[in-house]
């Protein structure tokens, strides 16, 4: 007998039973710490335990488990790295669910070198994807915070971003393939690598995104890049909000596109990492009001090339162009990155601002994405704004691609339990609509976000996610509560 299984009421208990028979007893965790671990998600505020954690180790595996859910109506929660934001990858109060781990599905099928293509399973650890990449001399370029936990199929069901998404875009512009088993358990294997593949409704770019509403994925297809031999790494203290646009296109058009990474950086998020993390140092004497950490990458010998002054192309196109910059007023300030280890320093004080937030007290965070030409009005808007209101907005973000992480907190002396949240909200999402922008950029719904989902989604939209939701999930078993409201 399974531990825990004796508790589970005669039905659920024999269902337990039956996907210890496909899966093995080793696999199918009912230990109540286990239960309680894989129920949790990373922010904390999302907790509900599953019948069962199921380990499947095969697509042949995970459609059998699908399958017997099926008949049995309950609940499949897939799961990979559990470090999703809005809780999606755990199951909701009352609904009897089991958590599909894909955890040992964690193989790299294959590495086609000349395609320049890489065929990995869902459970792969993101991190172990882009060492394979690296190994074979190429690039899986997909870069954020949580790497080192989270799991390929997570990041596709997310559709996850991060930071080199302005050279190489979303989980989904990287995929060119997927295999997945759908509510009924039958298998789409479109594994084919096609970069070309015009056959009906694209089945892979319905089902990322998806966030587990509409199957599981348990493999897919990667484009990869070559590597870039030369880097420019910089820190930039900018004269106004509205002036990065002129510093992302002036970078872009001298080195051919190669800006990598743009990051907003204000003063007050440099602080407060500064702040949780003491030996981190800010990267300019002088506080940058508008701070911009940057990377600028080239694959060409040409740009790589030590010239006999011991410069090297790439980095003395964007000193130039820095030096110009500076003479208009765009650029006030500049730090460049002079060895591997201070461009190391400069990527931990970026990835280290999540966890400084989190440290720092209670916060509500916004993931929005905005045209380019309008971040500026929101951000000058609501920054102040929400500073009257007793806030300190803390904010980072993935300029380059219209993308902010808008966090509030409570300004210095304030309590947080008596600032007007829900009006700060609410203004934050009337001037997101007026600006056209989303109230999700990359992390996705969930559960969190239902409700702005519900109110700030157009009708039409919801229909039609709702109308391809039930014919694929007619009896709404596949992570059911998440992304699209059903009523
Ligand atoms: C410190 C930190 C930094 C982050 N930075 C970024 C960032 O810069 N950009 C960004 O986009 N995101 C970021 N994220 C969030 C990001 O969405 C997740 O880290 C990641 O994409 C989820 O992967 P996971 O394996 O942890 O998935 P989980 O959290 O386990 O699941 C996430 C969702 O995907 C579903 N799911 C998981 N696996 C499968 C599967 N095989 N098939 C179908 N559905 C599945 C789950 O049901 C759930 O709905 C960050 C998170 C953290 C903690």
């Amino acid at each position: 007998m399974v531990n825990g299984l004796e508790s589970l009421r005669g039905g659920q208990g024999a269902f337990v039973a039956e996907c210890v028979n496909v899966l093995g007893e080793a696999h199918v965790l009912t230990d109540a710490s286990d239960l309680a671990a894989h129920g949790k998600d990373w922010t904390g505020r999302y907790s509900a335990l599953p019948l069962a954690v199921v380990r499947p180790g095969t697509t042949e595996e995970v459609a059998a488990i699908v399958r017997l859910c099926a008949d049995a109506g309950i609940a499949v929660v897939p799961q990979g790295g559990r470090t999703g934001l809005c809780g999606g990858g755990v199951p909701i109060e009352g609904q009897p669910s089991i958590i599909l781990s894909l955890q040992r599905m964690n193989r790299i099928r294959a590495v086609d070198a000349d395609a320049r293509t890489m065929t990995v399973e869902a459970g792969v650890v993101l991190e172990a994807a882009q060492q394979r990449a690296l190994d074979e001399g190429l690039v899986f370029p997909l870069t954020f915070g949580a790497q080192g936990s989270c799991m390929i199929g997570g990041a596709l069901s997310t559709n996850a971003g991060g930071s080199n998404v302005v050279r190489y875009g979303t989980a989904r512009e990287l995929c060119i393939g997927i295999e997945a088993v759908l509510p009924d358990g039958s298998v789409i294997n479109a594994l084919t690598g096609l970069r070309k593949d015009n056959t009906g409704y694209d089945l892979r770019d319905i089902l990322i995104g998806a966030e587990g509403t509409l199957g599981v994925i348990t493999a897919a297809v990667f484009k990869l890049s070559p590597q870039p031999l030369v880097r420019a790494t910089a820190f930039l203290s900018v004269s106004s909000v509205k002036a990065t646009v002129e510093v992302l296109n002036r970078l872009q058009d001298r080195t051919g596109g190669g800006v990598e990474v743009f990051e907003y950086m204000p003063r007050p998020a440099v602080e407060v990492i500064c702040r949780i993390f003491p030996d981190i140092r800010p990267p300019l004497d002088e506080p940058a009001e508008t701070g911009l950490f940057l990377e600028v990458a080239s694959s060409r010998k040409d740009d790589a090339v030590l010239e006999d002054d011991g410069s090297v192309r790439l980095q003395t196109q964007v000193l130039e162009l820095l030096q110009e910059l500076m003479e208009e007023g765009v650029v006030l300030d500049a730090m460049i990155a002079q060895s591997d280890q201070q461009r190391a320093e400069l990527w931990r004080m970026r990835e280290s601002i999540l966890e400084a937030i989190t440290e720092a007290g209670p916060s509500y965070h916004m993931d929005i994405s905005l045209p380019l030409a309008n971040v500026s009005r929101f951000v000058d808007t609501m920054d102040v704004a929400a500073a009257e209101l007793g806030f300190q907005p803390l904010t980072v973000g993935h300029l380059g691609d219209g993308n902010l992480h808008y966090a509030l907190t409570a300004a210095d002396g304030r309590d947080w339990d008596s600032l007007p949240l829900d009006r700060v909200r609410q203004m934050a999402f009337d001037l997101l609509l007026e600006l056209n922008g989303s109230f999700s950029a990359e992390h996705g719904i969930g559960q969190s976000k239902l409700d702005v989902m519900r109110a700030l989604k157009e009708d039409a939209q919801i229909s039609a996610m709702q109308a391809i939701k039930r014919a694929l999930d007619p009896q709404n078993i596949m992570n059911p509560g998440k992304l699209v409201p059903m009523d």
